[in-house]
């Protein structure tokens, strides 16, 4: 039991902490779905209990996961809060309306796929999707930036009103995380299950100028031995034998797949969990006698990478433009059209 709970406060950091200990601007927090572990959703398609009224897009139950509270919002008023939850206001408003596209097709998948019986969605990350306050999210912002920052992701909201992603006519499962390390991955190298053709393997230029891209984690022999058996009891390494220690297989994503510790292979996922790695993209080096991990990306990989669509506006592109190179073969389509 209690290396259960090592293990599962341990993902909570790597997920939930860690992405708001680091990010592009200290006043600002991107926060990604990267958390929103949907391995249970992958093989549990057919959950919903009533397909959504596309016609009666206008307000949501809001459950506030502390107060138990349920609030009824209207859609675009709650998005406004996602979004300022979710990307910096900095970044390009190409790059903010794609977000704001991307967190109403996610509400309305998830209203699709309820996780909750009073309410259509709540507002934890670690559940359904990242809301903050209006009054909290100024507070957090300089004073001279708050009322154009709001607006900012105001009009992100309001100019793709009713704009959601859709495959074969059905809202996306919307997924999006912080950095790609310039390849997105495929669902089934991180939850597995299979079912999304939309999330595919793509390239984006550019992640590298963002703080999000690089970062490394050292650890002794020792502090490498303590995090491995949080879950692996009897692991055993030979660090004088360099065999003993090596990546074996890569993901399509570039990231990796299966790793050798000793005598126990991990996966890529697994090892970025019980190391604190930022993505499952690394290298390994040994260096004086520790063991260097070299981190590229931030998150899961899978979907939007939040950097990349913003630096893809800062290229160009446009929102649309944006969600059709992270999500292939999908459509942008007003809420209303999906009857
Ligand atoms: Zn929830």
């Amino acid at each position: 039991m209690k290396k259960i709970l090592i293990y599962f406060f341990g993902f909570i950091f790597v997920c939930f902490i860690l992405p708001i200990l680091f990010t592009k601007k200290d006043k600002e927090v991107t926060t990604t779905n990267d958390n929103v572990v949907n391995d249970i959703e992958i093989s549990n398609e057919e959950s919903s209990e009533e397909p959504y009224n596309y016609e009666k897009y206008g307000t949501i139950k809001l459950l506030h996961l502390e107060t138990g509270v349920v609030e009824d919002v209207a859609i675009d008023s709650y998005l406004c809060n996602v979004v300022s939850a979710e990307m910096p206001a900095d970044f390009d408003i190409e790059a903010l309306k794609a977000q704001a596209i991307v967190a109403r097709t996610y509400t309305i998948y998830k209203i699709n796929n309820r996780k909750h019986e009073n309410a259509d969605i709540c507002d934890s990350s670690s559940c359904c999707q990242a809301w903050i306050s209006k009054e909290d999210r100024l507070a957090r912002w300089d004073e001279n930036l708050r009322e154009s920052n709001w607006k900012k992701i105001e009009d992100a909201v309001n100019s793709t009103k009713e704009k959601i992603i859709t495959y074969q006519n059905e809202p996306i499962n919307a997924f999006f995380h912080s950095n790609s390390g310039g390849k997105t991955e495929e669902p089934v190298n991180v939850w597995g299950g299979s079912g999304y053709p939309y999330l595919q393997t793509v390239e984006t230029s550019g992640e590298d100028a963002y703080t999000q891209y690089a970062s490394e984690v050292i650890l002794s022999g020792q502090e490498l031995i303590d995090k491995l058996k949080t879950k692996y009891a009897d692991i055993t390494i030979d660090f004088s034998n360099i065999e003993d220690i090596k990546i074996l297989e890569y993901t399509n994503g570039d990231r990796v797949k299966t790793v050798k510790f000793g005598n126990h292979n991990l996966s890529g996922v697994e090892t970025r969990t019980l190391l604190g790695l930022r993505s499952a993209n690394f290298t390994i080096a040994q260096e004086n006698g520790n063991i260097k991990f070299s981190v590229k990306g931030y998150g899961h990989g899978v979907g939007m990478s939040q950097t990349g669509a913003d630096s893809m506006a800062k290229q160009g592109s446009t929102a649309e433009e944006i969600i059709h190179h992270f999500y292939t073969d999908v459509e942008i389509k007003e809420v209303n059209d999906i009857v």
